[in-house]
């Protein structure tokens, strides 16, 4: 590593920059997790996490990776033998596909080009043609984080009404949650799966289940073994703030800062930052002649932008020029799309200024890297953030504190 002045910029999908508040926040002596003190934290998180999922229902905060947190709401909910529908957005979708696999379902996984989300209209149409509902869950990832692409969960909860199918909806917001709406009680969802290093601005280290009703009962009757991850196990203590096991305390500390500042700062101004930060990105992409990979505009992603490399350049190549020269850390492209695709990630604690900067890093990584495009995309950012300053005005009143 070059010596280089100044912050890093970490501008990959998760994890994602943590600010100072939340480290702040988590610099303190370990308390003991049995105590009066800890069970406030406890149920502080609780509460603040029902906001962030938009749910009444509880919400289990394991200390795990976003895959523990996948595997859990596989194990509490489902048997093995059951038939489950998944759909081919990416890369995360395949691997989530082949741990339902090894825990012994029959998943029926809808092929998909990496370029659109999951189809309501084809999952309605496979629900449709389940009259003797075998299908027990449909699982879908909210936000491909290998694609940049976000499948619309409002219209598939719709789709599933609209057949009266009574399969499980099973979502992962590991990388949409805090950055993109979602209403786990509204869509009747019945596990939301995330986790704490993407929007929550965490550290990595926590990762989450949403549990309905519907998902808590099939829970007491489904027959896949578990242990650690049994939900009951965590409820029974959780009611009272507490763990059945030592918590992550201190990234508990930081969760709690993490969702007072989401909510400071209102969940729909948060997700009209991304959004607006998100087209800025697609103004540069666009102005440098590059192509960005997600090719449905209703399905874009807030949270990040994957880009096509220009044929004969390698996208790690150019990733690393650019990592070299400019400190700053771009996503790379995973499985399929290795080496074709670099993704510029601008989620959580990321704004106007640090986004122009970012964009910089790119635009003079590829003259660096001899990677064709045309000049300006980051005036092109600009312009794209200043229009949307002018006609978002209201919002930004409305963001400043009396
Ligand atoms: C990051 C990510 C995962 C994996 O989470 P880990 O914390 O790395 O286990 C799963 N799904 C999506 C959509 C992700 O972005």
């Amino acid at each position: 590593m070059s010596k280089q002045q100044g912050r890093h910029f970490l501008n990959i999908p998760g994890p994602s920059p943590v600010p100072d508040r939340v480290l702040r926040a988590m610099d303190m002596p370990v308390i003991d997790h049995r105590s009066a003190e800890f069970a406030e934290l406890g149920k502080q998180v609780f509460e603040g996490c029902q906001k962030i999922f938009k749910t009444k229902g509880p919400v289990i905060v394991f200390p795990s990776s976003g895959t523990g947190a996948w595997e859990a709401a596989i194990v509490n909910t489902l048997s093995p033998g059951d038939k489950v529908l998944m759909v081919e957005t990416g890369h995360f979708a395949t691997l989530w596909q082949q741990m339902a696999k090894r825990w012994g379902l029959d998943v029926e996984f809808l092929p998909g080009d990496w370029r659109h989300g999951a189809s309501p209209t084809e999952i309605e149409e496979k629900l449709r043609g389940d009259k003797s509902h075998a299908i027990k869950a449909v699982m879908v990832v909210h936000n491909e984080t290998s694609t940049g692409v976000t499948s619309r969960v409002g219209e598939i909860r719709a789709a599933l009404d609209r057949v009266d199918h009574p399969a499980l909806l099973l979502v992962d917001t590991i990388s949409s949650l805090g950055s993109v709406d979602f209403k786990h009680d509204e869509w009747k969802v019945d596990v939301t799966v995330s986790c704490s290093q993407k929007g929550f601005m965490l550290p990595p280290g926590l990762g989450f289940n949403a549990v309905s009703d519907k998902a808590r009962a099939a829970s007491k009757t489904n027959k896949m073994p578990r242990s650690y991850w049994d939900w009951e196990e965590m409820l029974k203590p959780n009611a009272n703030g507490f763990f059945p096991y030592t918590p992550a305390t201190n990234l508990l500390y930081g969760l709690k800062e993490a969702i007072s500042m989401m909510l400071e700062e209102g969940l729909d101004n948060v997700f009209a930052r991304h959004k607006r930060l998100a087209a800025a990105t697609r103004a540069a992409v666009t102005h440098w002649g590059l192509e960005v990979l997600c090719q449905e505009p209703e399905e874009y992603s807030p949270v990040l932008t994957a880009v096509l490399m220009p044929p004969g350049h390698n996208a790690d190549e150019f990733r690393k020029v650019t990592l070299e020269k400019y400190n700053i850390s771009l996503g790379s492209g995973l499985s399929k799309v290795a080496g074709k695709v670099f993704r510029i990630g601008h989620l959580g604690e990321c704004n106007e200024l640090t986004l122009l900067g970012a964009l910089s890093g790119v635009e003079m990584g590829m003259t660096a890297a001899g990677v064709p495009h045309r000049a300006g995309g980051v005036d092109a950012a600009m312009k794209s953030l200043e229009d949307a300053d002018k006609s978002n005005a209201p919002t930004h009143l409305k963001m400043v504190k009396p």
